[in-house]
């Protein structure tokens, strides 16, 4: 242990205190992963390191990552959750050991916020390493995982480093940065709804956690030309704007900036058993439909989803047009101590059928 981290959660914000979580260091660029060691050094990490991945990660980068924790003379094992769902008591701590003496996350979204989790509840620091861009979960304090019984985000610590090596993400198919770019241009939505909660319940609202997420949602969509033409710079701008959307919710310490009715659609896709399509992905179509609830022009945030190569109809993920109405209507109920739009406009089938065919949706 270096007694960097701890099992202490991120405190709720309220009007008059909030705290922020945010991690210590982040490098980005072509070839970073070779200078691991050295990153971990100088962020006084000590003991084991034990790195969690999946199999084809473990295959492609286990050479470089090993050399370089070598150089560096670091000790180090690796877990291999493997491609099968794991179950959520074997990742309360059940993987981590005494000998540990900080966690890191190699792989996807997926293997990011199950390390993160591992890390969390065995009381470990945590570095995130992510070789795709498909989600914000990189950088922020927030986790989610399949069969924990919550359909949503759960409050951990923000990565007390990350390692984002733009050689390795650019190399990852395209469509992971496409449902980053979902997930990020979501953020357009979620603002919108945590501005309402600050308006109509009085909610604690952070003006510049919000202006920093919206933000990374504006840098997507300007570049959507770029993206969708798959230019190098702009993998690196995805990248930086998500941790960038990360970094806002541990400022804000809460997930509002980065999640809000956008993301109850995606959620309540889960919960009624439409498993399809990746997160990023189907924010992207539930923004468009709560960008028309807000009235704040769905025809741009299909543009830029469009320009990017993004989804914007729920065939093109394999949904039906029942399970996305079915989904709209139920966000609502996802999470009920989150107010956003979907508790000021009354969302029946109806409606839900008219505002998804209104923009192509379905
Ligand atoms: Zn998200």
């Amino acid at each position: 242990m270096t007694g960097l981290s701890g099992r202490r959660r991120v405190s709720k914000p309220t009007a008059s205190r909030h705290e922020m979580d945010l991690p210590k260091s982040v490098l980005v660029g072509d070839g970073v992963i070779k200078e691991l060691g050295e990153f971990l050094k100088n962020l006084g990490c000590r003991g084991t390191v034990h790195i969690i991945s999946g199999p084809h990660v473990m295959l492609m980068a286990r050479e470089v990552v090993e050399e370089a924790l070598r150089n560096e003379g670091f000790a180090f094992r690796w877990s291999n959750i493997g491609s099968v769902e794991i179950e959520p008591s074997k990742v309360t701590g059940g993987c981590a050991s005494e000998q540990d003496g900080i966690i890191l996350g190699l792989g996807g979204g997926r293997t990011v916020d199950i390390a993160k989790i591992v890390a969390f509840s065995s009381g470990h620091p945590f570095i995130s390493i992510p070789t795709s861009a498909s989600h914000d979960g990189i950088s922020s304090p927030f986790a989610s995982i399949k069969g924990s019984g919550k359909p949503y985000s759960i409050v951990t610590r923000s990565p007390l480093g990350i390692i984002a090596d733009i050689d390795i993400i650019s190399n990852a198919p395209f469509r992971l940065l496409a449902s980053g770019c979902g997930d990020l241009i979501g953020k357009v939505t979620a603002i919108k709804d945590w501005e309402l909660a600050r308006d109509d319940i009085g909610e604690y609202f952070g003006k510049y956690s919000a202006s920093l997420a919206r933000l990374s949602a504006d840098i997507v969509i300007k570049g959507a030309e770029d993206i969708g033409r798959r230019k190098k710079e702009s993998y690196r701008d995805v990248v930086e704007a998500l941790i960038s959307a990360g970094v806002a919710a541990g400022i804000a310490g809460t997930s509002r900036p980065c999640s809000g009715s956008e993301h109850l659609f995606a959620h309540a896709l889960d919960v009624i058993g439409a498993n399809k399509g990746l997160h990023g992905e189907k924010v992207g179509l539930g923004t468009i439909l709560m960008a028309e609830l807000h009235g704040v022009g769905w025809e741009n945030i299909v543009k830029a989803l469009e320009c990017i190569g993004s989804p914007t109809r729920a065939k093109d993920i394999g949904l039906s047009d029942e399970d996305t109405v079915k989904a709209f209507v139920h966000a609502g109920e996802i999470r009920p101590d989150r107010y956003t739009i979907l508790n000021k406009v009354k969302v029946d089938e109806s409606k839900a059928r008219s505002i998804a065919r209104m923009t192509n949706v379905i």
